[in-house]
């Protein structure tokens, strides 16, 4: 089963991908994960990347849909859990091709709905946890990044909703719930 976690910055799906690599021994592929990576390791690719992170845009389809399509052939996995990619129309239509290819199938895609009020309070808290705990803090955790990755989740990313709700793949789950229940919320919609 293959499946991709849909929802803005803050929505939580980090969480919920982790609680399916948990429950169902899925694999992960976060490209905002893949990204941090190649920008610490500081490969050239990285140094390109890195200052569009920071200020919250988004980083080339090009180079997203290259780390996916590496990842996707040498990952040995009994499903993916795509979170935070795709992010534009052009990465949705990529992965589908990229599937094909592969012989596999997209399988559900799933909203986390939240109220747009709570999310720049819960990555700034999120922020503020961080670094009381003394870890590192996400160079675009703060407020002006913040509304300009929210800005692209709702320009790029939004549209996504009608696109996979017109192929049928869609549902959603009410994410301002605990994470358990949203993670119960998941796991229906998954089973059913
Ligand atoms: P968020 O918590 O905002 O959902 P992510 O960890 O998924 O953030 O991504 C962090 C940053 O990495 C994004 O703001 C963007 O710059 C870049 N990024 C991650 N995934 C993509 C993608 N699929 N397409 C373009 N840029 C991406």
């Amino acid at each position: 089963m293959n499946i991709i976690l849909l929802g803005p910055p803050g929505a939580g799906k980090g969480t919920q991908a982790q609680y399916l690599v948990e429950d169902r021994g899925m694999v992960q592929l976060s490209t905002g994960d893949m990204l941090r990576e190649a920008k610490s390791s500081g490969t050239e690719m990285g140094k390109r990347v890195a200052e569009v992170m920071d200020r919250g845009e988004l980083v080339t389809d090009e180079i997203v849909i290259g780390l996916i399509r590496e990842k996707l052939e040498n990952t040995d996995a009994p499903g993916f859990i795509f979170d935070g990619f795709p992010r534009t129309l052009k990465q949705a239509d990529a992965l589908g091709e990229l599937l094909e290819e592969m012989g596999k199938s997209l399988d559900a895609v799933i909203e986390l709905r939240v109220d747009e009020d709570a999310l720049v309070g819960r990555i700034l808290k999120r922020a503020a946890d961080a670094k009381a705990a003394g870890q590192p803090v996400r160079a675009d955790d703060n407020e002006e990044s913040l509304r300009t990755r929210l800005m692209a989740y709702f320009k790029m990313t939004s549209p996504l909703v009608g696109y996979y709700y017109a192929k049928g793949t869609y549902a959603r789950v009410e994410g301002m719930r605990s994470m358990e229940d949203v993670r119960k919320q998941i796991a229906e919609k998954l089973d059913a």
